[in-house]
C-alpha cells in the first residue's frame, strides 16, 4: 500500500480485530474504591501515569521523501530548527515533566561515518551529510544538554528504514512483520546510533525506546534466539513503547497496558491523538491510555518563531490530566513506569474509616519498581486527615472546587508489605 493514509488505517483496523479493541471505548480505569464517611462519599484511586512521547525527532529536513525511496520524515515542508527542540523543552517546563523525544540521527552525522552501514540511508555507500553539517547542530545539542530535566533523548532509529538496496524496506529494527531485522545489523545500527551521540556530545545511550514505524515483536520472533528487547537491555534500555494494534504477538503482553520481555517493560502506546502529519494546528481530543502520543510536526508551527503556540494548547489539553482524580503526569519516565505497576497491579479499597491497599500483585513486578513511592488520589466532599502505620506518606497535596476535595498523597512503602492500611478522620 503505497498511500499512507491507507496503510496506516489498514494496520490499525487489522490490528484493533485482532486486539478485540472497540473503538471509543473508555480505557482510562482505576482501581476505584467507594465508602462512606457519615453522609459524605470518598473514593480511592492509584491514578494512571501519563508520559509525553514524541517520535521523529531529530530531522534536520523536513520533507517527506518516500517517492525517492528516502525516509518519511517529518513531512513538514520546512527545514528543522533548533527552535523546534526548545518547543519540546518548553511544553516539559510548562507541564513540570520530561517528555521522551524519540530521535533519528543520520542527519546529524558530522564525519559520514554511516558510509560504514548501507542499510542505514538511502546513499548507501555514497552517504553524504555534508548539507545538514552546521551551527545548527551545537545550538539544537545545547538545549538538549542544558534541559535534562525536561528533555529525554529516546532511541528512535539511525534512519528510520531498512536499505537492502536502493529501496528502504519498513522498517530500521523489524520487517513488516515485527521480525527483528538480522541480529548483526541490529548491533551494527545501534553501535552507530551511540557514534552519533558521541560525535554531537548527546548524552549517554538512551534507557528508553521507541520502535520506527511501530514495527515491534514482543518475545521471540522468526528464528532469532534473542528477543529485540533482550538486544535492548543489553544496551541498558529499561523501557520500550509502542502501539500494541501493531506488535507482533501482543496477545504475549502479561497486563493491561503493558508486559515484561525479557525484563524490559513493554507499555502499550495505544491510538495517538493526532495524525502523524498534523503540522500547525492545535490539538484537540481526550487521552485513553497512559502514553501520550504525537510525532514532532504535532508540536511545531510553520513559523518557528509561533511554535510556542502550539506547545501552549498541549499545555492546555494536558494540563487537566492532573487535577483529575484518575490521571496525573508523571514527571519522568522512571516514575511514569513505576506509578503504571501500582496503577495496574496495586489494589486499593475503602472499608469504613481505612484506605486498605493491596500490593500483593505489585510485588511479583519489584524489578520493575524505581523506587518505594506511589502515588493515591483521594476524592471527598469533606475535609480529612491521613495517618498510617504502614507507610510513610512522604507528601500530601489538597485542591479544592465548592465541597468537593481532591487530596493527592505520595506513599512511601518502608517495608516490603503485602498490605498496608492508611486511616483518615474528617476533620
Ligand atoms: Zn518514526
Amino acid at each position: 500500500m503505497k498511500n499512507k493514509i491507507e496503510r496506516r488505517k489498514f494496520i490499525k483496523e487489522t490490528a484493533k480485530a485482532a486486539a478485540g479493541l472497540t473503538v471509543g471505548s473508555t480505557l482510562i480505569q482505576s482501581c476505584v474504591a467507594t465508602g462512606r464517611l457519615n453522609t459524605g462519599g470518598v473514593n480511592a484511586f492509584v491514578p494512571m501515569p501519563i508520559q509525553i512521547v514524541i517520535d521523529d525527532v531529530g530531522w534536520w529536513s523536513g520533507e517527506d521523501g518516500t517517492e525517492r525511496q528516502e525516509p518519511y520524515r517529518t513531512g513538514i515542508g520546512r527545514n528543522h530548527v533548533p527552535a523546534d527542540y526548545q518547543a519540546i523543552v518548553d511544553l516539559g517546563v510548562e507541564l513540570g515533566v520530561r517528555p521522551q523525544a524519540a530521535t533519528i540521527l543520520c542527519e546529524w552525522d558530522r564525519k559520514n561515518i554511516l558510509r560504514e552501514v548501507p542499510t542505514t540511508t538511502w546513499m548507501r555507500e555514497k552517504w553524504d551529510n555534508g548539507k545538514w553539517v552546521g551551527p545548527w547542530l551545537d545550538e539544537a545539542a545545547d538545549i538538549i544538554r542544558n534541559n535534562h530535566k525536561h528533555y529525554e533523548l529516546t532511541l528512535h532509529g539511525v534512519g528510520h528504514e531498512f536499505w537492502q538496496d536502493e529501496n528502504f524496506t519498513r522498517a530500521e529494527w523489524a520487517d513488516s512483520s515485527g521480525q527483528m531485522r538480522p541480529l548483526d545489523q541490529v548491533e551494527l545500527h545501534l553501535d552507530y546510533f551511540e557514534k552519533l551521540l558521541d560525535q554531537n556530545q548527546l548524552g549517554p545511550f538512551p534507557t528508553s525506546f521507541v520502535p520506527t514505524a511501530f514495527l515491534h515483536g514482543f518475545g521471540l520472533t522468526g528464528e532469532h534466539k534473542m528477543s529485540m528487547a533482550e538486544v535492548l537491555k543489553k544496551r541498558g534500555i529499561k523501557y520500550i513503547n509502542t502501539p500494541f494494534y501493531n506488535m507482533y504477538n501482543a496477545e504475549g503482553a502479561q497486563f493491561k497496558f503493558f508486559g515484561i520481555d525479557s525484563e524490559v517493560i513493554t507499555i502499550d502506546r495505544g491510538e495517538d491523538l493526532l495524525d502523524w502529519d498534523v503540522f500547525s494546528e492545535k490539538p484537540s481530543g481526550v487521552l485513553t491510555g497512559p502514553t501520550c502520543g504525537l510525532h514532532w510536526p504535532n508540536l511545531l508551527h510553520a513559523d518557528p518563531s509561533r511554535n510556542s503556540e502550539i506547545v501552549n494548547a498541549w499545555v492546555e489539553l494536558l494540563k487537566p490530566y492532573n487535577d483529575k482524580p484518575e490521571t496525573l503526569l508523571a514527571k519522568n519516565s522512571s516514575s511514569f513506569r513505576n506509578q503504571l505497576v501500582h496503577h495496574v497491579c496495586t489494589k486499593v479499597q475503602i472499608v469504613e474509616d481505612k484506605i486498605d491497599i493491596d500490593f500483593q500483585e505489585t510485588n511479583t513486578l519489584n524489578d520493575q519498581l524505581s523506587n518505594t513511592q506511589l502515588t493515591v488520589k483521594i476524592e471527598c466532599d469533606r475535609k480529612l486527615t491521613f495517618n498510617s502505620d504502614d507507610l510513610k506518606i512522604a507528601d500530601l497535596k489538597k485542591s479544592s472546587e465548592k465541597d468537593n476535595y481532591l487530596y493527592t498523597l505520595l506513599i512511601e512503602r518502608i517495608n516490603p508489605l503485602d498490605k498496608a492500611v492508611v486511616q483518615f478522620k474528617a476533620t
